[in-house]
């Protein structure tokens, strides 16, 4: 699989080589302030499988885990593309909607659902979990 993507101004891009470890829909209050919309669309890759052109300026806050999450952004145009939690060391993940083809964004999950909004349509389809889902093996 490979993925790629841009900010809105052109500024900077990625491309994702490799399977996506995780993709899900996070409705937490972080990613909706950061996000300005009801939910941020993720996608994780584990760091080596992603190149970055540009240079994004990162904004370092507390996450619902209790650890630290950096979320990169377009100094530019303030495309939010990257976000590295510190619970989740070595991975980077996109915003999809930054994808040249954000229809290749297929989530899997709903996680912090206990945050949701009501206007926040979701798909039943997909399992919800009320914070983080359980670590993977
Ligand atoms: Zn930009
Ligand atoms: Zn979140």
């Amino acid at each position: 699989m490979s993925l790629s993507g841009k900010c809105l101004c052109g500024k900077i891009s990625y491309t994702c080589e490799g399977e996506p470890v995780f993709a899900g829909n996070c409705h937490c209050t972080a990613c909706k302030k950061s996000s300005g919309s009801g939910s941020a669309p993720t996608i994780f890759f584990a760091a080596e499988h992603i190149s970055i052109v540009g240079e994004a300026t990162y904004f370092e806050s507390m996450g619902a885990s209790g650890q630290i999450v950096s979320r990169g952004f377009c100094p530019t145009c303030g495309s939010q593309l990257f976000g590295k939690p510190a619970v989740m060391p070595g991975m980077i993940a996109i915003r999809a909607g930054t994808l040249d083809d954000p229809s290749m964004y297929k989530p899997q999950v709903n996680i912090f659902t206990s945050c949701a909004e009501s206007w926040e349509v979701m798909d039943d389809n997909l399992p919800q979990f009320l914070e983080m889902p359980p670590p993977q093996k």
